[in-house]
């Protein structure tokens, strides 16, 4: 949106050719990660997506119905598989990472200005049902809350909202959100956790997990109708102590299996749990069969070992090793304080 407005971006060739991959059955290169869901047996967003959703009637027409939106990458967190791209947080470690070719290009936003892109998004404000919010940290982004106000002026209370958030902290500035929350007839929040305490605290760094569950806890309370869901990304820094971590939710959390929604982290490429060894996987596998968790919880494991198995990526594996130990330096930690199922590849001299 730097260089084309909304409306230049949804009638342009790419959305055009999108729609004809689409229409002709044949797919959409763009949609890989999907796929890859589907063939394993599950949904995807994709195909959630399409049963919620009705398509236009006249299939020219190009109406928002739903709005996925990141006002800026700025976030305060530096979770191990994000990137700067994603997080402002994430800028001095990969500076040094990158030995100074990583150059800080400051908060990264989708226009210029900001009232651009209010400008642009207040056209469609009528045909929404659905926006989702992300970021980097949305909940501590001011122009999020700028843009509920502008949907309560307009009285679009009925619009759903949709989070996807780190969950640190309720507040930003003056505001706090369950007060804008409890005026939104349908709000979903995905929480983004990925395992529970300092093992938690170690992939998500910024992430202090008993203030997390004191968060969990307020907004239960103050905010009842808000569906709150837990959102973990599979990597290979928590697949080994999922079982227990899906055992922390269920009977710390209070948390039902269908709240808690598995991704599997592919991007960066060298965190994808398609990336350990054989004997690993092997490991891996065993330990799942024995795991003790809530039998209803058990469907999230074998959706891992599917998409463990469909491909091998097992060539990335010393790459792993190497940046994970460079990042543990520069943030003195060590991996093996966290994941001891690593100790043999790690101990290894690379
Ligand atoms: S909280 Fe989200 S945006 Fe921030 S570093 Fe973590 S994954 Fe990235």
């Amino acid at each position: 949106m730097h260089e084309n407005s909304l409306n230049e971006i949804l009638n342009g060739e790419k959305a055009q050719q999108l729609k004809a991959e689409m229409n002709s059955g044949l797919g959409s290169a763009n949609c890989q990660y999907c796929y890859d869901i589907e063939a394993t047996g599950n949904e995807s967003k994709r195909t959630l997506n399409l049963k919620k959703y009705s398509l236009p009637k006249n299939a020219d027409e190009t109406i928002i119905k739903y709005l996925d939106i990141r006002f800026s990458n700025q976030c305060n967190f530096a979770c191990r598989t994000c990137m700067p791209s994603a997080s402002t947080s994430w800028y001095q470690d990969a500076t040094i990472l990158s030995r100074g070719k990583f150059i800080d290009p400051g908060v990264v936003k989708p226009t210029k200005v900001d009232q651009e892109l209010f400008d642009q998004l207040d056209q469609h404000v009528h045909t929404l049902e659905e926006v989702y919010f992300a970021g980097g940290e949305p909940l501590q982004e001011s122009n999020h809350y700028e843009f509920l106000d502008k949907l309560l002026e307009k009285e679009r209370t009925d619009i759903r909202l949709l989070y996807t958030t780190n969950f640190s902290s309720l507040r930003f500035k003056t505001k706090k959100v369950t007060d804008y929350w409890n005026q939104f007839k349908t709000v979903n929040v995905n929480l983004s956790l990925d395992d529970f305490g300092i093992r938690g605290e170690y992939i998500r760094k910024g992430l202090k997990y008993k203030t997390f569950v004191e968060n969990l806890k307020t907004l239960r309370k103050e905010s009842p109708h808000v569906k709150v869901s837990i959102a973990t990304a599979v990597s290979l820094l928590n697949v080994f102590s999922l079982p227990d971590f899906l055992l922390h939710l269920s009977e710390e959390l209070q948390f039902k299996s269908n709240q808690v929604t598995l991704d599997f982290v592919f991007d960066p490429d060298l965190y994808s749990i398609r990336v350990l060894p054989a004997a690993l996987k092997d490991q891996l596998k065993a330990k799942y069969q024995t795991a003790v968790i809530p039998e209803n919880f058990r469907y999230h494991l074998d959706k891992v070992i599917s998409y463990l198995d469909l491909e091998d990526h097992s060539f990335l594996w010393n790459k792993f090793i190497s940046y994970t130990k460079a990042l543990d330096q520069i943030r003195s930690e060590s991996i093996l304080d966290f994941i001891p199922d690593y100790k043999e590849a790690f101990s290894e001299k690379k």
